[in-house]
This record gives structure tokens, sequence and C-alpha cells, in this order.
């Protein structure tokens, strides 16, 4: 199988999505080239062709432009899939490729079983395998789900230079950052973060106790979020803020692979939940299968006395 590549490149810098997807390339076992809009002072450590438009020329974003460009490629390399990062870039791109190319398209995908795409199903509660029916797929990869083993990476890309061609009717006038506002928990040691397992949003106290007592900050997934349960600055996952403390105490939270995203990096992590299957047990260095209204009232006293 092979498998086309499209690398993102933002304000001068190659994304770290980048080494997510040689990592799916591999999991698949299947041969590989990279497109990048970008520049040669920055290439990914990639042993493949290496497809390269320059930036100035082509624009950091301009779905048309870039469009053609990967079109081209597909061209020439005849993969059977096209594999983006499950970006802002990549849901404006994908959708746009798969309806030129006339391909299936598979989004968020987030693990490879037996050479097939498996994808959350049901707001992430399940998961099912996708075989796409047509010979060519534009997929794109959940952010996290590919996430490569440690260690530097290393390779020099052949490097194809490629020829963007104007496309006047999309202008790309820049990015522009959303103002920041709240806690930012990029810079905290701890992180007590609570789940939909609370119950109700009179229990978020007993969260914010406990991370006090740890001298910590108070997280959110997603769902207590939703329920303005707490403010957005307080969200940990994909859609929310991307965190690595040395402890994170994961409170009624099921692990679904967006929340995971952002905060598997954490150098030790808790999780308190009923539920001793819960997916959050596989990156837990300690699961507590308990009834967290029982257990973080305790915690928190015993470490209020030390
Ligand atoms: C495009 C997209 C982006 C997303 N971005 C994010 C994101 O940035 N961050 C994020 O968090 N999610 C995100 N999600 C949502 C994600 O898919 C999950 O739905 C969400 O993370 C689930 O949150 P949860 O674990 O709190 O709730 P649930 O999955 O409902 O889990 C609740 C857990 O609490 C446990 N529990 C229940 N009662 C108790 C109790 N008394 N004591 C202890 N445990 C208990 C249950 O066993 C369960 O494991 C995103 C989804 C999509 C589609």
């Amino acid at each position: 199988m092979k498998v086309l590549l499209i690398a993102e490149y933002r304000d001068g810098k190659l994304l770290g999505s980048t080494a997510e997807l040689i990592q799916f390339a591999n999991a698949l076992g299947a041969e590989s080239a990279m497109v990048l809009v970008g520049s040669e002072s920055a290439l990914p450590a990639y042993n493949g062709t290496l497809y390269l438009a320059d930036i100035q020329q082509a624009g950091e974003f301009n779905p048309g432009v870039h469009k053609q460009l990967i079109l081209d490629v597909v061209a020439k390399e005849q993969p059977q899939l096209v594999v983006l990062p499950h970006s802002s870039t990549g849901w404006d791109l994908a959708p746009r490729l798969a309806v030129a190319l006339n391909a299936a398209q598979v989004s968020e995908v987030v693990e490879v079983k037996d050479g097939q795409l498996v994808v959350p199903a049901c707001n992430s509660k399940l998961r099912r395998t996708v075989n796409p029916a047509t010979e060519l797929s534009v997929i794109t990869l959940q952010a996290g789900a590919f996430t490569p083993p440690n260690g530097e990476a290393t390779g020099t890309p052949k490097v194809v230079k490629l020829e963007a061609s104007p496309n006047g009717d999309i202008q790309f006038l820049g990015y522009e950052a959303a103002e920041s506002t709240g806690v930012d928990l990029s810079k905290a040691e701890v992180i007590v973060s609570a789940g939909r397992g609370i119950g109700k949003p009179e229990n978020l106290a007993m969260i914010e106790a406990l991370a006090k007592a740890l001298k910590g900050e108070y997280g959110a997934s997603r769902p207590v979020v939703d329920a303005e349960w707490a403010e957005h600055s307080r969200q940990v996952g994909t859609t929310g803020q991307t965190v690595s403390p040395k402890l994170y105490v994961a409170c009624g939270i099921s692990g679904a692979i967006q929340h995971l995203a952002g905060m598997k990096k954490s150098d030790f992590v808790i999780a308190i939940n009923t539920d001793k299957d819960a997916p959050i047990g596989e990156v837990a260095d300690v699961l507590a299968v308990a009834d967290l209204k029982q257990l973080v009232p305790v915690l928190t006293e015993k470490l209020s006395i030390l």
C-alpha cells in the first residue's frame, strides 16, 4: 500500500503532527511520500520523497492552490490513501480533495487494526472499523492517536520541488490568535481534572479543593465545559489546552482520545473512576476504582492535615 502524507507548516515552523503522519504510515506498514507547503529551512526528519512547494509562492493556506498541488502529486504517486491531520486545515482540505478525486473521506482515524481504519462513534463511546469502498480514500488523523515513540526522529527526505499555480479566488490574509483569557494550564505542575463523572456542577467544588490541597490548578473535560460547569480555559484536550504537569489527576473522566491528546504527556497520572475498564486506565500510572464523591474529599482532608 502507498500513502501520501500532507504535512503542515505554520509561522515558519513544521508542525508536530508531521511525526504523527509518519507514525501512521509505519503503523500501516505502508510505503509513503509527503507533500509540504513550507520552506527548505525546516524540513522533516523523513526517509522518503518530499514534494515541497515554497510557502512564499503558494501561501500559508489557500485551499484552491494547496488542493491543486496535492492533486498533481496524487496523479504522480497513485497512492491508496491521502492522509491529513485532523486540524482546521485538514478539515478544510480533506473534503475538497475527496470530491475532486471521487474518493471516500474518513475523518478522525484513531487507530489501525489489522490494516483497517478505526474511527470513534457515538461521541467516542464506541469505535468502528471502516472499509472505504473506493480504491483511493482521503483520511484525517486524530491528534495524539499516532504519537511516535520517544527519541529523536532521523532521516533526510529526497526533495522534489513543486510549482504552485496562482488561484485568484481566495487570498490568505493570515492567522489571528484568539485572545487568551482565564487560566494557563500549560504551566501548572499539578492538575486535578473533573469529568462528566462528577455528576452535577456543585461537585466541582471538591475537585477545586483537591487541586488546592495539591497546590495545583483544576481542569475539566469537554462535557463539563459544554455544560458550563467550568470555563473553557479549563478544558484539557484537542479543543482545549495541551498540558504536561508532573501530576495529573483525572476524576470521573473516561479517557476519550480527544482528552488523552491533551494530557498524555503528564509525568504521572492518577485516575479515579468507578469503571475498572475505563480507557483512562491505559494511560494512568494508578487507577483508583472508586466513587470520586467518596474518595476525593478523603484525599483532600488527608493532604490538608499533612
Ligand atoms: C471534535 C471533538 C473534539 C473534542 N475535544 C475534546 C477535548 O478537547 N477535551 C475533552 O475532554 N473531550 C473532547 N471531546 C469529547 C470526547 O470525545 C469525550 O466525549 C469526552 O472527553 C468525554 O468526557 P468525560 O470523560 O468527562 O465523560 P464520559 O466519557 O461520559 O466519562 C465519564 C466517566 O466518569 C466515570 N464515572 C461516573 N460516575 C463516577 C463516579 N461517581 N466516580 C468516579 N467515576 C465516575 C464513568 O465511569 C466514565 O468513565 C471532543 C470530541 C470531538 C468530537
